[in-house]
């Protein structure tokens, strides 16, 4: 299981870009999301796209990060902060998924036991200034490069890069919504709210 913090999330200031990190996290393959305060816009946000496309992504809020951390490293989890003073991807990332994944590494990076189960991942994310504690809590400091970005972007590129792109096929089966990919125009499958069809209803539309 994979799950994201937001650490430092500025209510108001940050509402939208925070909405967008909960999003591209479940998009991604993220269980979760954990903020350390409530915020009703978020997480109605968060709430409505799952009731509409499906799967079981919850918006969840700590008390305490430091002891959600120490608790989640304590439950053999591996944790990744990602920063752009951190240890490249591109030479980190495979020891992250022969951590995370034991029988899916590298033949380089395999774990003897090839029986492993995976282990869970908590994925910190910043948004101010990130507290020096969480450096030094963290199994992996993970730059997306050592160029200042965007959090949305930090998180999308990791999630991608430890999943290898599986999760660009995600569909979920109490999904109200779908889209199915097509060369031209929008191809959108509604279910059937009315209950006159067990399956999904196609509609189709050339209106980009
Ligand atoms: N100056 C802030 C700091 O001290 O981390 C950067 C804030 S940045 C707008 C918000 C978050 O985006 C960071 O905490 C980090 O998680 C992520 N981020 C931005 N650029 C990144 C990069 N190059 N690599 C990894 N994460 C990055």
């Amino acid at each position: 299981m994979i799950e994201v913090m937001r650490l430092g999330h500025r209510g108001e200031r940050d509402k939208r870009i925070s909405t967008h990190v909960a999003l591209t996290s479940r998009a991604l393959g993220a269980s979760n999301i954990i903020f350390t305060s409530g915020d009703k816009h978020v997480h109605g946000s968060v709430d409505r796209i799952t009731e509409s496309w499906g799967g079981d992504f919850q918006f969840k809020v700590a008390d305490s990060w430091k002891s959600y951390v120490k608790e989640f490293k304590k439950n053999n989890g591996v944790v990744a902060h990602l920063t752009m003073y951190g240890e490249n991807i591109n030479e980190i990332m495979p020891e992250i998924i022969g951590r995370v994944y034991p029988t899916e590494g590298t033949e380089s990076n395999k774990c003897e036991n090839q029986k492993e189960e995976p282990k869970n991942l908590l994925v910190i994310i910043g948004a101010e200034k990130v507290p020096r504690e969480a450096y030094e809590l963290a199994d992996y400091n993970v730059s997306v490069g050592n160029q200042p970005h965007s959090e949305v972007a930090a998180i999308a590129i990791f999630l991608d890069r430890l999943t290898m792109g599986k999760n660009l096929y995600s569909e979920y089966e109490d999904a109200t919504i779908r889209v199915i990919p097509c060369k031209n125009g929008k191809n959108v499958i509604m279910s059937d709210l009315e209950g006159e069809c067990d399956d999904f209803d196609k509609e189709c539309s050339e209106d980009n």
